[in-house]
C-alpha cells in the first residue's frame, strides 16, 4: 500500500500553471501504484482556493483523496473555515506555508489560534519547511514544542539543505508529535539518517505531486539504506496510521 503525503492541486505560481484535473492526477498515481494521497490546495497563486479544488477532487475520488485545507492567517476567518470543512467535508488537517505567507511557522498572534483550532478538532498541521526566514525546522519545532497534542507534519523535512535536514531531524527527536514528509530533500542519505536517529514511525513519503512525477521522490525511499520492514511503513503504513488517528 502506498500513500503520498504530499499531492497537490490548483494554481501554482512556483510551478508555472495549472496542476492538472483529479482525474489527471489519479492517472499518474495509478502508473505509479500509489493508492491514495494527501491532497493540498495549491500555495501560490494570486488567489488561492483554500480547499474548493480539493473538495472537488475528494467529492469525485473519496477513496483516493484526504483532502486538506489551506491555512491563510491573513484570512479574518480562518479558524471558521478549517472548521467548516473538517465538521461539514471531513478534512482531515491543514496545510500552511510560511514562506509564500510571510509568516513565521511559530507566530503566536497568528498561527497559534490556527494550532488551538486544529487541536480542539483533532486534526493535523502539515508546515512547509525550507531554509528561509520564515520556515525553518526550528521554527516548526517551536510549535510543537507549544502544541504537543497535535501531530505536525514537516513538510520537505528542512528541504534541499543538509543543515535544515538535520534540523528537522533534531527538531523530530526532541518533539514526538513531528513528522518528517520526505519530498524534496536533498539526498537519500538524510532519509536514512532520519530513520537512524528517530525511527521509521514518524517519516512519511511525500512527493509534491504532480508539479513532477512522483517517481523521484519515490527513488529517495527506494536508496535508502534501510530495511524492507522500514520502506514499507514510509511508503504508506505510517500515514495510514497517522490518517486514522485522527478526528473520523
Ligand atoms: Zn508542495
Amino acid at each position: 500500500m502506498i500513500i503520498d503525503f504530499h499531492c497537490h492541486i490548483g494554481q501554482s505560481k512556483v510551478f508555472s500553471g495549472k496542476s492538472g484535473t483529479a482525474k489527471d492526477i489519479v492517472q499518474l498515481m495509478d502508473k505509479r501504484k500509489i493508492d491514495q494521497a494527501v491532497l493540498l490546495p495549491a500555495a501560490s497563486p494570486r488567489k488561492p482556493k483554500y480547499y474548493e479544488d480539493a473538495l472537488e477532487a475528494y467529492k469525485e475520488f473519496p477513496d483516493r483523496f484526504f483532502p486538506f485545507f489551506l491555512a491563510n492567517p491573513r484570512e479574518e476567518n480562518v479558524c471558521d473555515m478549517l472548521e467548516m470543512v473538517v465538521e461539514k467535508y471531513g478534512f482531515k488537517g491543514l496545510k500552511m506555508h510560511p514562506s509564500f505567507l510571510g509568516v513565521a511557522a511559530n507566530d503566536r498572534e497568528w498561527v497559534y489560534p490556527i494550532a488551538e483550532k486544529a487541536r480542539e478538532l483533532k486534526v493535523c498541521m502539515m508546515i512547509h519547511s525550507d531554509p528561509s526566514l520564515y520556515a525553518t525546522p526550528w521554527q516548526i519545532g517551536l510549535l510543537a514544542m507549544d502544541f504537543p497534542d497535535i501531530p505536525i507534519v514537516m513538510a520537505h523535512m528542512g528541504f534541499v539543505d543538509v543543515i535544515y535536514n538535520d534540523a528537522a531531524i533534531d527538531m523530530a527527536r526532541r518533539c514526538p508529535n513531528i513528522y518528517l514528509e520526505t519530498c524534496g530533500v536533498s539526498a537519500e542519505g538524510k532519509v536514512t539518517q532520519a530513520v537512524k536517529e528517530i525511527g521509521a514511525h514518524r517519516v512519511l513519503y511525500g512527493s509534491d505531486m504532480p508539479f513532477h512525477d512522483p517517481a523521484f521522490d519515490m527513488a529517495r525511499i527506494e536508496y535508502a539504506k534501510i530495511s524492507d520492514a522500514d520502506k514499507k511503513l514510509i511508503m504508506g503504513e505510517n500515514a495510514k496510521k497517522l490518517l486514522e488517528s485522527l478526528r473520523k
